[in-house]
């Protein structure tokens, strides 16, 4: 088998805006796409949701899974070849690098890790049968939805995520509880300083959301006040979870420098990674802004990245 030039890995708005790219560079991508890697379907975490109306281009909005079915025509229209399969390791000791799937070996001179991150959950009764029907892991996403406005929500977590998405839920909802499992904040003194002049939230310490109710969407949650043991219902429109998130980057075995909660580490104002060859976009490689349009912005520039690395090795 010859060697490819690029192999893309994942198939979000990161994955997918460097394959149009490398494909219109006449680099003949290839994409494993992930055969529901990290949980979610081929097309990433939008395939998760409803209404994306922060992509530009779609003044009406459009469902999460249409907008990532139009970026694969894109992708195969440009000529990238997509594989449904899930990368289970990679070799980067040496160039050619190798991908393997289910045992099958593919080498590739240069590789674009847009593998994503899954937010966390809890898991919870009731939390599957509600999910994106009150419940959601991504408030700036989905809490301007007409459904929250004027209501009571919940955010779990009590970090800078949790606290940024309370104040921004703040614009929309009648009010806002934050459930912090400890007696304590881990958001910085800044965040803090914004969440105290805001009079729309407020913070039940201590406490975690048990079970989750509710017929067509969320209306209810159980809440144990983990000190006191006592346990109550609260009646509630939302809820959603800002607990962290977990880059997809188990695969690569270490073999890449990441950070210390797991994300790839890429050179400042580039896509490189610690290993030459090798580039990461998207939210692999993003723990802070983490939305569609950055992962796709991020994906254009592995694509120049690997063009120009190609050229120059070539
Ligand atoms: P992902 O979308 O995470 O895609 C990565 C893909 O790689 C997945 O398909 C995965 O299966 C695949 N993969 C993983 N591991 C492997 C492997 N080993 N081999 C092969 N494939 C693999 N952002 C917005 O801008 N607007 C929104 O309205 C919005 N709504 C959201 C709603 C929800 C519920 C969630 C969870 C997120 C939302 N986001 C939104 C955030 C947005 O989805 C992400 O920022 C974006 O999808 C990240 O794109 P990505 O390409 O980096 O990765
Ligand atoms: P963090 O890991 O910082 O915080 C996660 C929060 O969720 C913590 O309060 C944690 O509690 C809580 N938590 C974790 N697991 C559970 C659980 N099972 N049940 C209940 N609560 C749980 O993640 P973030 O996403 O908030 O932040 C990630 C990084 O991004 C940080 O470095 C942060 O500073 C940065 N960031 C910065 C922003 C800004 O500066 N504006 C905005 C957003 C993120 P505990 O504290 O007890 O562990």
């Amino acid at each position: 088998m010859g060697i490819e030039k690029v192999i893309i890995i994942g198939s979000g708005p990161a994955g997918h805006t460097a394959s149009i790219y490398t494909a219109r560079a006449g680099l003949s991508p290839l994409m494993f796409e992930g055969e529901m890697a990290g949980g979610v379907m081929p097309g990433g975490q939008l395939t998760t949701t409803t209404h994306i109306e922060n992509f530009p281009g779609f003044p009406e909005s459009i469902s999460g899974f249409d907008l990532m079915d139009r970026m694969r025509e894109q992708s195969i229209k440009n000529g990238t070849t997509i594989k449904t399969m899930t990368v289970d390791r990679v070799d980067l000791s040496e160039r050619p690098f190798k991908v393997y799937c289910n045992n099958e070996v593919t080498s590739a001179h240069s590789i674009i890790i847009a593998t994503g991150a899954t937010a966390k959950k809890l898991n919870l009764p009731g939390e599957e049968a509600l999910w994106q029907k009150g419940v959601s892991a991504c408030a700036v996403c989905d809490g301007g939805l007409p459904v929250f406005r004027n209501k009571h929500l919940i955010i779990v977590g009590g970090g800078d995520s949790a606290v940024e998405e309370a104040l921004y839920l703040t614009k929309f909802a009648s009010k806002v509880t934050m459930l912090v499992r400890r007696n304590i904040l881990r958001a910085s003194r800044v965040m803090q300083d914004r969440l105290n002049k805001n009079d729309k939230i407020d913070i039940l310490w201590n406490s975690v959301p048990l079970e989750l109710y509710g017929e067509d969407s969320l209306t209810q949650v159980k809440i144990k006040n983990i000190k006191t043991e006592v346990e109550s219902v609260m009646d509630i429109s939302g809820l959603f979870y800002a607990i962290g998130h977990l880059p997809n980057s188990g695969f690569l075995n270490n073999q890449i420098e990441l950070n210390n909660t797991k994300y790839i580490k890429t050179h400042p104002g580039s896509t490189k990674t610690s290993i030459e060859g090798v580039f990461a976009c998207g939210d692999v490689q993003d723990s802070k802004y983490r939305q569609a349009v950055t992962s796709a912005g991020t994906g254009c520039m592995a694509a120049m990245d690997v063009e120009h690395f190609l050229i120059t090795k070539s």
